[in-house]
């Protein structure tokens, strides 16, 4: 399986001295050109004309009604959680395999992620999640109360994790039953569609990244997408400091926070939205490569589940189970041979600051959790390894 890989991946035109990373932003259009013209223009900061352009084409491109540009994705998500009213000493569902960040925000709320199990796509399983909330919800004076905590359970958070759509319409059907608010942390998910359905505004609200590692980039950035104007209005005064809206007075109404995009960061992106749909496509086809040149017996790959399509935004091996125990040194062989994989993030009821939160037995992700391995995924690399591809194919015919 190593060797197939490194010879997959280092048949391109290459420096064998540059490790081929785990995913990298690609810069090929107006990214020079509309940062520099900021700076030229000393615009900066929280005032320009870059955000408000940012957010139109982010709006355009998923097909929110609304886009609020924040400086990164926790923030995003952060300000979802307060609009969905999730109170100190409450609880939100969630998955526990997720990046930190998903219970982070809960945290932040100072409430509590309680773990429900995943199925076979990664993401929450809409049947575990009913019998779940069948055993342990009641209600008290009409809310929604976790019988063994006494908290009230206030929503839901999906991650679409790699970039998988979760089963939003199984989930949604759950929701709306015990009246949860549905939330989506779709910072891995910009341009995967449910069903036809972009992600990121299938519940109330929901939160895209653009870290340098994400489909596409403005440095540090995050926004929140919704198609619920009162949510649009709240997530802006919110992210902009609780400030009202005055040509020259300062008056805030409201205990808020400066989680704004720079003008800076939003003409980087800007750029990068631009190039999105190319990106995307490349991304594909990256993941169309890997699945029909790479065959092992050892592992499968992680394709896009059938109701969906899938921004592949990391390429997944799902190591068999005999082969767990062989993850980390394959990472390392990798590694020396200049090919940087990744393991899925620890599960988060492993790690010290949530191991006493409430939780469902977790059994599925603790099976696939340690057989999972992220592959090199920038959108870039299809070009190196598609022409390589065709030369080597061309020669064997020959
Ligand atoms: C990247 C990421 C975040 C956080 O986004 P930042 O922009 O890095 O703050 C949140 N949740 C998930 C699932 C992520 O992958």
């Amino acid at each position: 399986m190593i060797e197939q890989l490194v010879s997959l991946l280092n048949a391109c035109e290459r420096d064998l001295n540059k490790p081929i990373a785990l995913h990298e932003p690609c810069f090929s259009g107006n990214e020079y050109l509309y940062v520099k013209q900021c700076i030229d223009e000393q615009m900066v900061s929280s005032i320009g004309s870059f955000v408000t352009r940012f957010e139109q084409k982010l709006s355009q491109l998923t097909q929110a009604k609304y886009a609020i540009a924040t400086v990164n994705g926790t923030a995003a998500l952060h300000t979802c959680l307060l609009i969905a009213g999730v109170t100190p000493n409450s609880e939100v569902l969630t998955s526990p395999l997720s990046f930190v960040a998903t219970s982070n925000c809960i945290s932040y709320c100072h409430a509590f992620p309680n773990f429900v199990d995943i199925d076979e796509t990664l993401n929450i399983d809409p049947d575990r999640l009913k019998k779940y909330l069948d055993k342990i919800g009641h209600y008290r004076n009409g809310v929604l109360t976790n019988k063994r905590s006494n908290r009230p359970i206030k929503a839901l958070i999906v991650t679409h994790i790699f970039g998988h759509p979760a089963d939003m319409d199984r989930l949604q059907e759950v929701c709306q039953a015990f009246d949860l608010t549905l939330l989506e942390d779709a910072a891995q998910g910009l341009g995967s569609t449910y069903k036809g359905k972009p992600v990121g505004h299938l519940g109330l609200a929901g939160a895209v990244s653009f870290n340098g590692n994400k489909i596409v980039t403005t440095g540090g950035g995050g926004a929140i997408l919704t198609n619920h104007k009162d949510v649009a209005e709240r997530a802006k005064h919110l992210t902009t400091t609780g400030k009202i809206s005055h040509p020259w007075q300062y008056r805030h109404d409201c205990i808020a926070y400066n989680y704004r995009m720079p003008n800076l960061n939003a003409a980087l992106g800007l750029a990068q939205l631009e190039r999105f749909p190319a990106i995307l496509k490349m991304k594909r086809k990256l993941a169309e490569f890997y699945l029909t040149n790479f065959k092992t017996e050892e592992a499968a790959f992680l394709t896009e589940p059938r109701y969906a399509h899938s921004n592949y935004w990391l390429n997944t091996l799902m190591l068999n189970s005999t082969m767990t125990h062989q993850r980390n040194k394959i990472i390392e062989q990798l590694a020396a041979q200049h090919i940087i994989c990744r393991p899925a993030w620890d599960l988060h009821h492993t790690l010290p600051m949530y191991e006493h939160c409430e939780r469902d037995q977790l059994n599925i992700a603790e099976s696939l959790s340690p057989r999972i391995i992220n592959l090199p995924s920038s959108a870039e690399l299809i070009h190196h390894v598609e022409q390589s591809f065709i030369a080597t194919r061309s020669a064997e015919i020959e």
